[in-house]
């Protein structure tokens, strides 16, 4: 099984709701658990136009789907859930980006792993470290809580809201 790490955002759509429901869509999925979920938290939206405040949150499957395999899925829970693609980093009822896959590195023309704008993104960066026992190292050899320090949390708020793991029985 490979540690995969998985970033929630949603802005559209009652957010919280939409996460509560990718978590439950994502802990469905074949050959893969669901180990830890960070809080929700809100940031205010990064892109065009005025958008509302998105809500946040990172959580950890161990899995044993490939990343391309697990990339596909999530495309598919977004769409589940009403995800329209036009304005590029419009506002959205759910996006879910693959952050980290094991300690590999990928370079596709569909998927970069580690995610390549973690290391700017406090709403991924502050969940992460919630959920890590221990500092995170990349595998480029950057650690979590350097990033963390290079990334001022100036507007990110940890809500008191929180996903549940359901840990409903699923067919494999
Ligand atoms: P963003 O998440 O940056 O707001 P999108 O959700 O619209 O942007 O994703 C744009 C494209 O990024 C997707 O079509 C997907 O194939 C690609 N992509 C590359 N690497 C990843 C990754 N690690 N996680 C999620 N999507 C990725
Ligand atoms: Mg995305």
């Amino acid at each position: 099984m490979t540690p995969a790490y998985v970033a929630l955002g949603s802005n559209l759509g009652q957010p919280q709701h939409q996460l509560s429901k990718a978590v439950a869509a994502l802990e469905m999925l074949p050959d893969t658990q669901l180990v830890r979920v960070s809080s929700i938290y809100r940031s205010a939206a990064v892109g065009p136009g005025t958008q509302p405040d998105y809500l946040n949150a990172v959580l950890l499957l161990t899995t044993n789907l490939s990343a391309t395999v697990l990339l596909d899925a999530m495309h598919q829970i977004e769409r589940a859930q009403g995800r329209v693609r036009d304005v590029h980093w419009g506002a959205r009822t759910l996006d879910l980006d693959l952050l980290l896959y094991g300690n590999i590195e990928i370079t596709s023309s569909t998927l970069t792993v580690p995610h390549p704008r973690l290391q700017q993104r406090n709403f991924v960066l502050y969940p992460l470290r919630e959920i890590s026992d221990t500092n995170l190292v990349m595998p480029d050899g950057s650690d979590l809580d350097t990033l963390l320090r290079q990334c001022p949390d100036d507007g990110l708020v940890r809500t008191d809201y929180r996903l549940l793991i359901n840990q409903r029985t699923k067919s494999r």
